[in-house]
């Protein structure tokens, strides 16, 4: 259940299982440092993977839109950047080793990109490597996208949204 908790926040860092609190915090919480340290001694025996994570967030159309054009349009002008439209998801295995492998190999890639390391603990308890290429400007504007490196146990599938490349393509370029 850890283990789900854990790969799912470093995938996307607003899924925990519990709102507001993950089970990894209660944990804490509980002070069971013996289940924690169990947790973490599994992890470092595990195989572990550098992720690609990227998320392009195209605007929603306009409320008149939808009224004056029907259920398609593609026209720019119908586009609102305070309108969530749709997320095109991707994630992708960059990398498979140990657990300090990918570490090592995602300090390097920081390091070529001249990006931060950011270590991410005060969220949700767990701590969570992910180097941003592209961070949107905030979250609620959209027509905006998020390119990461994160660290996390390997397993999952490559998978992306139809659609996602062309989507990327045109939106990566403006940002
Ligand atoms: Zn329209």
């Amino acid at each position: 259940m850890l283990r789900l908790e854990y790969l799912a926040m470093a995938l996307n860092d607003n899924m925990s299982l519990y709102k507001d609190d993950t089970l990894f915090r209660r944990v804490t919480d509980d002070q069971n440092t013996e289940a924690l340290g169990q947790f973490n001694a599994r992890l470092d025996e595990e195989p572990w993977a550098v992720y690609r994570l990227q998320r392009a967030y195209t605007p929603g159309r306009r409320p008149e839109c939808k009224t004056a054009h029907g259920d398609r349009c593609a026209k720019p002008e119908c586009r609102d950047s305070s309108i969530k439209g749709t997320v095109y998801r991707s994630v992708k295995t960059v990398r498979t080793g140990s657990r300090t492998d990918v570490g090592t190999f995602l300090h390097n890639a920081a390091t070529a990109l001249d990006r931060p390391v950011e270590h991410a603990t005060k969220a949700h308890g767990a701590g969570i490597d992910r180097v941003h290429t592209r961070v949107r400007p905030d979250s609620k504007t959209y027509g905006t996208v998020e390119d990461f490196y994160v660290t996390a146990p390997a397993g999952v599938q490559d998978k992306a949204r139809d659609g996602f490349a062309d989507v990327w393509a045109a939106m990566a370029a403006g940002q």
